[in-house]
């Protein structure tokens, strides 16, 4: 892994853009041109690597037509639409950058904050900048309740809060090689890029409003996400079973003490006393096993994510930043 981290931060560093395109044909090429006339003044080396993700419109034919007439750019065409999380993944393997920044196609994340993520890293030595979202642009008013549920959900769990985190991000070589070093299947870009932690500085923007077509992202789609994303960072639902295991035995031993009270002292029903004690023992009992299962099921469940124990920031060797 060592020979590919390049520490020189210079300005001729190499800018990789990952740029996930799904049904982006109507404007991808000027979004493309308006992006390159940026870094252009602003005199940054650059590549661009963009992931068609399998689009049914004309966005692979205009891909090609602009990795034809300019060679910064990389075109990937994936087999079909994975998500957008796949496409990234996708785009990250062939981004040959010192630094990587990802970014909509649709012009939402403004690209004239670019020269200033540059020089974040550059010439302050942050490792991460990430885009963090002023306000979240518009949305109708029970998915930002939704978002916000699961936001809070996910912060009081995993400790990791997204409330206004972006996709839209600057990384050093070596973040994107530990997150390549992450060998999950399943992956939640924005909570594994916190999760790797790292030096990092937050820029501020408006979310633009989309330059053309429409959003992607439909209620199910967003749902396979949230769920997706609680489940790869915590273990809490799954210890909820243990506790709710008991809390009903304690209802037992309350519930059965009265039941017997009640036989003792002559005032239950015939038979009612075994149906409500057998009852109980069999519901609690049946509810601390899963809970115990589910510990279990937590533990292999860590251990199959297989991520790495830490990550190592910065190395000094030999009097050598390696
Ligand atoms: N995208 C993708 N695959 C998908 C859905 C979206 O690559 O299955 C891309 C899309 O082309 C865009 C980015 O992900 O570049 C964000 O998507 P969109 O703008 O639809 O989402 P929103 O901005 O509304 O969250
Ligand atoms: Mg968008």
């Amino acid at each position: 892994m060592e020979n590919v981290i390049n520490n020189n931060r210079s300005p001729d560093s190499l800018l990789s853009l990952v740029i996930p395109a799904f049904c982006e044909g109507s404007h991808i090429r000027s979004s493309i041109q308006v992006i390159e006339q940026i870094l252009i003044e602003n005199k940054i080396s650059y590549e661009f690597v963009i992931v068609d993700d399998g689009s049914k419109d004309n966005t692979w034919e205009e891909l090609q037509i602009l990795a034809g007439e300019n060679h910064k750019v990389t075109a990937i065409r994936l087999s079909r639409n994975f998500g957008k999380e796949s496409a990234l993944c996708a785009g990250l393997d062939h981004a040959k950058g010192d630094m990587i920044i990802v970014m909509d196609a649709d012009l939402q994340h403004p690209p004239e904050l670019i020269p200033q993520m540059v020089k974040a890293w550059r010439d302050e030595g942050y490792d991460l900048v990430e885009g963090i979202k002023n306000s979240r642009g518009k949305e109708k008013r029970l998915y930002h309740l939704c978002a916000k549920i699961f936001y809070k959900f996910l912060y009081k769990t995993a400790d990791i809060n997204l409330e206004q985190a972006s996709d839209y991000k600057l990384m050093d070589r070596k973040v994107v090689e530990a997150w390549k070093g992450m060998p999950e299947r399943t992956t939640f870009f924005r909570g594994m890029t916190a999760w790797v932690g790292f030096e990092r500085k937050q820029i501020c923007f408006d979310v633009a409003k989309r330059v053309n077509g429409s959003t992607k992202w439909s209620a199910y789609r967003l749902l396979r996400l949230a769920v997706n994303a609680i489940t790869s960072f915590t273990s809490v639902p799954l210890h909820c079973i243990t506790i709710l295991g008991i809390i009903m035995f304690i209802g037992t031993i309350v519930l059965g003490a009265q039941t017997l009270y009640m036989k003792i002292s002559g005032k239950a029903l015939d038979g009612f006393t075994t149906v409500i004690l057998l009852q109980l023992l069999i519901g609690s009992s049946i509810m601390v096993s899963l809970g115990i299962i589910g510990i279990y099921l937590t533990k292999i469940y860590q251990e199959v994510k297989g991520r790495p124990r830490y990550l190592i920031s910065n190395r000094i060797q030999d009097g050598e930043k390696k």
